[in-house]
C-alpha cells in the first residue's frame, strides 16, 4: 500500500481539487484517508453524508444534512490557512444536479489556489463528460498481503487463536482477491462455528471467492471433468500446454521463465475449442472462468469498463486459474463509431493488464475467425501462442469417433475406418453427432448399433465446412503465413 499512500499524499500536495477514489470499500478508504492526513499534520479532515451533514470539524457538526450544496458552499468558505480534505460520500450522485455540478467547476478551479480537495468515492459511476476534465481518478487495490497478514493476525490475536506461520501464511494468500469487509465476513463466521481461525477456514475462504465470482454479472464458474483424454488428436496443441502447465512451478520461477500469459484458440466451430479450455482447467487443477463478452457489453454506457476492471480483480483473486474468453471476436470486433470506442478501451484495458500481469491467470480466448479480430489481439506477443484448430485430419476422426463410442457403447468394437475416412470435413462436434444419429436409428429398431448405422448418419449430415468452405479456406491461408500454429500434428 505504501506506494498507493505516496500517490494519494502526493495529490493532495500538489492541489488536486476533485479526487474520485475508485473502489467499492468506503470504509477502508476512509480509514487511508485518515493515516495520510495523519501523516501531514496541517490538513484536516472533514467527512460529509447525506444524513449526518458534516464530521470532524469543530463548531461545524451537521452542515448540510440533506443540503449538498450547503457542504460545498462551507467548504468554499473555508480559509486557505486550513487545508481541508471533505471526504463527501455518495457525492457522486448528486452530481447530475445542474447547480452541484456546476458548483464543482467553480471550486476546481478555486482550489487551485486554495489548498482544500474534495473527494469522492465510487466503484461504477461514469462522471459526466464535462466534470470528467477536473476529476483525478485514483484506483484502489483489493488489501494486498501484508495488509491482509496484519487483518488476519489481528482477528487472530482478539480471538485467542494460536495461528502458526504457515497458516498464517495459508490464510493470507487464500484471501487475496477479497475486500476487507468479506475477510472479516469470513473470519466472522468461522469464530461463530469454530471460536477460532484455522486451517479449517481455507475451504471457506475458496467458497466466499467461488459466491463472489457467482454474484458478478460477467464471469460463470465453471465446473468441468472434461480432461486432454477426451480430445481426439489436436496432439501439437496437447504437448504445447504441457510444458506451459510446468512453467506455472516454482522450479520453472528459479529457472527464470515468466508466468505464461495465455493461448488464443481459432477455428471453426465445433473444433473442440471450449472442449480444450475446460480440459486445460481440470487437468491443471485450476478454476475456470468463463467471461460472457455479450454481458460486459450490455447494460449501461460505460458500466462495461468497470466491469472489465472487476472481471480482472476476480480473476486475480482467484489465481492460479484459467480465465476463459469465449468468442472473443464476436465482442471486441464492434465499430468504434457505434460504441461510442466503449469496446476499444476496454479491450486496451484487457491488453494492457495482460502485458503487465504478475498473477497466474491463464487465459484461454476463443474465436470462430479473423476476420472480425482487433488487429491488436493478433499481434505477436499478445499471447503465448496462436492455434488453428483446422477440421480434423483423418487419424484424428479416427480417434475422435472412437471417443464418442467408448464414452456411449464401452463395450463396443465397432471398425471405424470407412466412417473415418468418409466424413473428410466433419468438425469433431458433427463426429459426435453422426456416433448419436446412429445409436437414435439403431435404439429405434432396439438392436445393437451397427458400423452401417454410423455410415448412414454421416450421409444424411451436411457438414458445416461444406457451407463456409470460403471462410475456412480464408482461415486457413491466414494461418499458413506463419501467424498460427496448426494444433494438429499433420499427417495427412
Ligand atoms: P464453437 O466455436 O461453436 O464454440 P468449439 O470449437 O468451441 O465450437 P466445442 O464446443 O469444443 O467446439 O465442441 C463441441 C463438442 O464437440 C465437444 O463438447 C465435443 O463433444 C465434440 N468435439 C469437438 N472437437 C472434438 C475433439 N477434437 N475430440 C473429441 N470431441 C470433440
Amino acid at each position: 500500500m505504501q506506494e498507493w499512500n505516496d500517490q494519494f499524499d502526493l495529490l493532495v500536495k500538489s492541489r488536486t481539487p476533485l479526487i474520485l477514489i475508485r473502489s467499492r470499500e468506503e470504509e477502508r478508504v476512509e480509514e487511508l484517508v485518515i493515516e495520510s492526513t495523519n501523516r501531514s499534520s496541517h490538513i484536516r479532515l472533514a467527512t460529509w453524508d447525506y444524513v449526518e451533514g458534516l464530521r470532524g470539524i469543530l463548531n461545524s457538526e451537521g452542515i448540510g444534512a440533506r443540503q449538498p450544496m450547503t457542504v460545498l458552499q462551507w467548504l468554499r468558505k473555508v480559509d486557505s490557512s486550513l487545508p481541508t480534505i471533505l471526504f463527501a460520500k455518495d457525492f457522486h450522485r448528486f452530481t447530475e444536479d445542474a447547480g452541484i455540478a456546476r458548483m464543482l467547476k467553480i471550486l476546481c478551479s478555486e482550489f487551485r489556489k486554495t489548498p482544500h480537495t474534495i473527494l469522492l468515492c465510487a466503484y461504477d459511476w461514469v462522471p459526466s463528460s464535462d466534470l470528467d476534465d477536473s476529476l483525478t481518478i485514483l484506483d484502489l487495490p483489493l488489501p494486498q498481503e501484508n495488509e491482509l497478514k496484519i487483518l488476519l493476525s489481528n482477528i487472530a490475536n482478539a480471538s485467542d487463536s494460536n495461528l502458526t506461520k504457515e497458516t498464517l501464511e495459508d490464510l493470507t494468500h487464500a484471501c487475496s482477491g477479497l475486500s476487507e469487509m468479506r475477510v472479516r465476513q469470513v473470519a466472522a463466521k468461522a469464530l461463530a462455528q469454530r471460536g477460532k481461525l484455522s486451517k479449517a477456514d481455507l475451504e471457506e475462504v475458496l467458497e466466499e471467492k467461488r459466491q463472489a465470482v457467482a454474484r458478478s454479472d460477467v464471469l460463470e464458474y465453471f465446473e468441468t471433468a472434461a480432461s486432454p483424454s477426451d480430445i481426439g488428436g489436436l496432439d501439437a496443441l496437447k504437448v504445447w500446454l504441457n510444458q506451459r502447465h510446468a512453467a506455472f512451478s516454482d522450479e520453472a520461477r528459479q529457472f527464470g521463465l515468466p508466468l505464461p500469459r495465455g493461448v488464443l484458440l481459432i477455428g471453426p466451430q465445433g473444433t473442440g475449442k471450449s472442449l480444450t479450455a475446460k480440459a486445460i482447467a481440470h487437468s491443471w487443477s485450476m478454476p475456470l472462468l468463463r467471461l460472457d463478452i455479450g454481458r460486459l457489453f450490455a447494460g449501461l454506457v460505460g458500466a462495461s469498463e468497470a466491469k472489465a476492471r472487476e472481471t480482472i480483480q476476480y480473476a486475480e483473486s482467484m489465481a492460479p486459474c484459467i480465465l476463459w474468453i469465449d468468442e472473443i471476436d464476436k465482442g471486441f470486433g464492434g465499430d468504434a463509431r457505434s460504441d461510442g470506442g466503449t469496446s476499444q478501451r476496454v479491450l486496451a484495458n484487457l491488453l494492457t493488464w495482460m502485458a503487465e500481469k504478475r498473477s497466474a491467470v491463464f487465459v484461454v480466448a476463443t474465436a470462430n475467425g479473423i476476420d472480425r479480430m482487433p488487429g491488436e489481439l493478433l499481434r505477436k506477443g499478445r499471447f503465448d501462442e496462436i492455434f488453428l484448430l483446422d477440421l480434423p485430419t483423418l487419424q484424428e476422426r479416427f480417434k475422435i469417433l472412437e471417443l464418442h463410442l467408448k464414452q456411449r457403447r464401452p463395450n463396443l468394437d465397432l471398425p471405424l475406418e470407412t466412417v473415418a475416412s468418409r466424413t473428410e470435413g466433419f468438425s469433431g462436434a458433427e463426429l459426435e453427432q453422426t456416433v448419436i444419429e446412429a445409436m437414435h436409428h439403431a435404439f429405434s429398431e432396439r438392436r445393437e448399433l451397427l458400423e452401417t448405422d454410423l455410415i448412414l448418419a454421416s450421409t444424411q449430415l451436411i457438414p458445416l465446412s461444406k457451407t463456409a468452405k470460403e471462410q475456412l479456406d480464408f482461415l486457413k491461408d491466414w494461418a499458413s503465413s506463419g501467424r498460427a500454429r496448426p494444433a494438429s500434428l499433420r499427417i495427412n
